[in-house]
């Protein structure tokens, strides 16, 4: 078994203790056993369809080529076709939904743990997140026909999903999306599919807009329904959703042989994670028309999609899938960061080169030492370690949260709930920005050799870069974090969270190997609180939220130094239950515990400094000075 594998093992039998879920109704069919094979059977499939070929999806990205009729067909290469369909046939698209229609009614715990070994394997050949995330937005949102026609057939890997928020000139700022659509015809509100619309507007960075990995397309769509005026509802609140399936189909969810208005304008060729397709779609330009009348100009132009939920919703009812998306951008960074350290482990175990410094210098006669044996080289990895096994710790706990969520007694339902609130844009950027750090950590550890494309861990870089751009950037969390996460509902999930961590505080306190570290952390707690008050002190968002990055850091940094005092206090010798645990595994985690915080924890201050006092030397720095 994997050295991996028997981290997460760890992670979530002994320290979140997941066969307690087998106690609740919805879980009851499960065991430990069942468990086990969800995660044996996507391990095997990571292992066989999905990381041998993460060099091949690099260097030979999706291409188009022309179609007779003007259309631009997307060809990607074999092994991913093959990957996509193994990950179908293993059932993970629906693991999470009712046995009723064909899901395995798994814990979302053990979904996302499942899920993380594609990430490690390879992380743009993709496992369905945008499908999943797709359908099951809809089986919230959907009316019985729209569940039934499309987000069956994505559970099933038959079709796949998409996402379609952001715009050429609209991305952190979606009331800025231009794409328009009015009713179809007189008998709009009659179609069984939903209300039907036409659709007319640009949507850029579509990630899986096109490719020929599944039958059809559903794309999820925002745009803006006109108002009385005839002109676009200004902000969040003219902001529609529609279902706009690239082939049309009919109330049975079969094709009718007719392509829907949605033309492939191009590909974007990115930096990194290239096994995904990324595309500017035009919607309803007429380069495909829909019937033979009607549409925008009387002549079919206009991509047809169905209203999802009520007009006027659409974020609130997309918000469903982005922070379900977030969670998953979180798992991403976290396995492509433990990749990297693998990596960088293996490799340091087996390179010789120097040799140690004793009193009398260095003695060249004596053969040379692995690069391990060095200080140096032990910080960069044990940095990724905590980097990495911290974040992979967080995203778990969260994934448990929303097991409570869903399945916890009312209150400590809404109480996940809160806590969900608080921790997600965390959860997504913490990982973001530190298992980027690791991934540069693993390529410096390789020496010369890391920066070339003879070992793997230049990739791991490339691919790491985009979470802190996209489902919000880094900025725009921080501004939901500070701006709006630790003030909703009077501060409580605030202060939810800090109980949970003083928990946490009073256990660690009992153990004179952790008292340093408790102590550490109740005074981190008290930091970032009165910064909090103090950044709001004015209750002048300008001035609140100027530093709203450094806030976003000093945050995440408090929150993982939590997991890791978690952690430690889980594998002490004294915790009887923990005889799993081994001496390599306790040592592994008190030492990363004791890294966190004798090297990270102590980067909060500075940051929480320019928050507290309202730093504005950013904010005012005149354009013409830079
Ligand atoms: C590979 C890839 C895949 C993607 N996949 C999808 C997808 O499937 N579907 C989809 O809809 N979108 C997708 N996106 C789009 C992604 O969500 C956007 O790129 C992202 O939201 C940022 O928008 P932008 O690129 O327009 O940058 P901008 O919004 O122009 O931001 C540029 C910079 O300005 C900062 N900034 C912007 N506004 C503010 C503000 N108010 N305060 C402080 N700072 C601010 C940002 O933090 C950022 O640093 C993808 C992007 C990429 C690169």
């Amino acid at each position: 078994m994997s050295s991996y594998r028997n981290t997460l093992d760890f992670l979530l039998h002994d320290w979140l203790h997941a066969e307690t879920l087998t106690q609740r109704q919805r879980y009851a069919e499960h065991s430990r056993e069942t468990f086990d094979a969800v995660l044996d059977t996507c391990e095997r499939i990571a292992r066989e369809k999905y990381a041998p070929f993460n060099r091949l999806i690099d260097t030979d990205e999706p291409r188009t080529v022309t179609e007779p009729d003007g259309s631009l067909r997307v060809v990607l290469p074999q092994a991913t076709h093959e990957a996509h369909r193994a990950y179908a046939e293993s059932g993970m698209l629906s693991a999470a939904q009712d046995h009723d229609i064909g899901g395995m009614q798994l814990p979302y715990l053990v979904e996302a743990a499942a899920n993380s070994f594609f990430g490690m394997a390879s992380i743009s050949m993709g496992s369905g997140l945008l499908t999943v995330g797709n359908a099951n937005l809809l089986m919230v949102h959907g009316t019985e026909k729209q569940k039934q026609v499309f987000a069956l057939k994505e559970f099933s890997g038959q079709w796949s999903g998409t996402m379609c928020l952001s715009e050429p000139q609209a991305g952190s700022s979606l009331s800025d999306i231009a794409t328009k659509a009015i009713p179809d015809g007189a008998d709009f509100a009659q179609d069984p599919l939903g209300p039907r619309y036409r659709l007319r507007g640009n949507k850029m960075w579509i990630s899986a807009g096109e490719h020929e990995l599944t039958e059809n397309i559903v794309h999820l769509v925002l745009a803006k329904i006109p108002g009385p005026d005839g002109k676009p509802v200004p902000g969040v609140k003219g902001i529609s959703l529609f279902i706009v399936p690239k082939k049309l189909v009919n109330a049975e969810g079969e094709l009718t042989g007719e392509r829907n208005d949605v033309a492939l304008a191009g590909l974007n060729h990115k930096c990194g994670w290239r096994g995904t397709t990324n595309t500017l779609l035009n919607f309803g330009e007429g380069k495909f028309p829909v019937g033979q009348a009607g549409g925008y100009d009387g002549n079919g132009a206009g991509a047809v999609g169905y209203l999802v939920g009520q007009a006027g919703e659409g974020l609130r009812c997309m918000f469903h899938m982005m922070n379900e998306a977030r969670i998953g951008i979180g798992m991403a960074a976290t396995m492509l960061g433990m990749a990297g350290y693998h990596a960088a482990l293996d490799y340091a175990k087996n390179r010789p080169q120097g040799r140690p410094i004793t009193g009398a210098g260095k003695d060249a006669s004596q053969p040379q030492i692995r690069i391990i044996e060095h200080a140096d080289v032990k910080r960069m990895l044990l940095a990724q370690k905590s980097y990495c096994e911290g974040s992979l710790a967080l995203l778990l706990y969260c994934a448990r949260l929303v097991d409570e969520q869903r399945t916890g007694t009312p209150e400590a339902a809404d109480e996940a709930r809160l806590l969900l609130e608080v921790l997600t844009p965390i959860a997504k950027s913490w990982p973001s920005e530190w298992c980027l750090e690791a991934n540069s950590l693993a390529i410096q550890v390789h020496g010369g050799y890391g920066y070339t494309r003879d070992f793997p861990v230049e990739q791991y870089w490339r691919d790491q870069r985009l979470n802190m751009i996209h489902e919000g950037t880094h900025g725009v969390q921080a501004l939901d974090l500070l701006g709006r996460k630790v003030r909703m509902e009077g501060g409580r999930g605030l202060s939810l969270l800090a109980a949970r961590m003083n928990a946490t505080i009073e256990r660690a306190i009992q153990q004179p190997e952790l008292a340093e570290h408790a102590n550490a952390l109740a005074q981190a707690l008290q930091q970032v609180g009165a910064a909090t008050k103090a950044a709001w002190a004015t209750e002048n968002p300008t001035e609140a939220l100027a530093n709203a990055v450094p806030y976003l850091q000093a945050f995440g940094h408090v929150v993982l130094a939590w997991m890791w005092l978690d952690l430690a206090c889980r594998v002490l010798p004294d915790d009887t239950t923990a005889a799993a645990i081994t001496p390599e595994r306790r040592a592994g985690v008190l030492h990363a515990t004791r890294y966190f915080f004798h090297y990270e924890l102590t980067k909060i201050k500075p940051w929480l400094q320019v928050v507290a006092a309202r730093d504005l030397t950013c904010a005012t720095m005149p354009e013409a000075a830079f």
